[in-house]
């Protein structure tokens, strides 16, 4: 997969640089590729060189109908000449939404399940893989998507320089990357999109190697605006604000409450002014689509 992607460049947030009065920048992973945006590049690509290695031809992976994870997976597989079958979480609704749509188009078979059927993943899993499939997990959770996600900052020529790394979780599995690669002095901020997960960060030190279990870093959850499917008006005014300034697109579910917590933080002085933020913006702009037309001026 590694011929299909540009190097992300990186952006100063001038409104936020001035706010801090030092540096403030992003690394725009959205940019990345057009569909399999962001961190889920990373996060899945051990999966698909690992399903290859096996000799698998059937990958098989689990998500929700507004996932990321789903569409990136139909693409890379796709193009990696993987048959694919998406298990979706929820009934079949009578129009499907525009995520699943998309996966759909790039030859992803989807499977509806209901509620009490998901939530009954291992049996699920014990079938498909009795039926030849390899297994991606949900979300690229687990240790081949940390693996590909330690290799997120490779391209930041002046790593060094930062002092705080700032990312989204919803896993936690790309933060359990950003903790694995960055230096001891960087401190790495988590900003959790998900509603009373709390022991995210026991989930997190749990999918660290060893050697880093006990390196310092920091989860917020006060930032997730109501829970992982909500994007209440506020956040969608905050959003269109937020393009108009900086010219840097957002998705609702999680980049738009992680650049949110990043101008909030630094109004309420949690940063001192010689500390350098890099923010990752981890992609996602896919689910906005699901909002009526005309809601973003982007
Ligand atoms: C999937 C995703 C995340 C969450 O990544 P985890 O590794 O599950 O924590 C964050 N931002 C975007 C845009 C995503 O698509």
């Amino acid at each position: 997969m590694d011929n299909q992607i540009t190097i992300p460049p990186i952006q100063s947030i001038s409104k936020f640089s001035e706010m801090l009065g030092s540096k403030v920048d992003v690394l725009r992973l959205d940019l990345l590729h057009p569909i399999v945006s962001g961190n889920k590049w990373f996060k899945l690509k051990y999966y698909i060189e690992d399903a290859e290695e096996k000799g698998y031809k059937k990958i098989v992976t689990f998500g929700g109908a507004y996932s990321n994870h789903i569409v990136a997976t139909a693409f890379a597989s796709k193009s990696q000449g993987f048959e694919t079958i998406g298990i979706i979480r929820g009934e079949e609704p009578k129009t499907i939404s525009h995520t699943l749509q998309q996966a759909r188009d790039y030859g992803m078979e989807l499977y509806f399940t209901s509620r009490e059927e998901y939530q009954n993943k291992k049996t699920l899993e014990e079938y498909y893989l009795n039926k030849g499939y390899y297994i991606i997990p949900e979300g690229g959770c687990g240790s081949l998507g940390v693996k590909g996600s330690t290799e997120i900052l490779d391209s930041v020529f002046d790593i060094k320089t930062y002092t705080h790394i700032i990312c989204a979780c919803g896993t936690g599995t790309m933060i359990a990357g950003i903790i694995q690669s960055s230096f001891p002095y960087q401190k790495v901020i988590g900003i959790n999109v998900l509603k009373g997960y709390t022991e995210i960060k026991n989930d997190i030190i749990d999918l660290l190697d060893d050697r880093f279990k006990s390196k310092m870093f920091e989860i917020l959850n006060e930032y997730h605006f109501g829970g992982y499917a909500k994007s209440p008006e506020k956040l969608l005014n905050w959003m269109n604000n937020f393009w108009q300034k900086e010219k840097i697109p957002t998705d609702k579910v999680y980049t738009a409450k992680l650049f949110y917590a990043v101008e909030d933080l630094i109004s309420n002085n949690y940063f001192n002014n010689d500390s350098k933020l890099l923010v990752i913006h981890c992609g996602g702009l896919q689910g906005n689509l699901s909002l009526p037309k005309g809601t973003l001026l982007f």
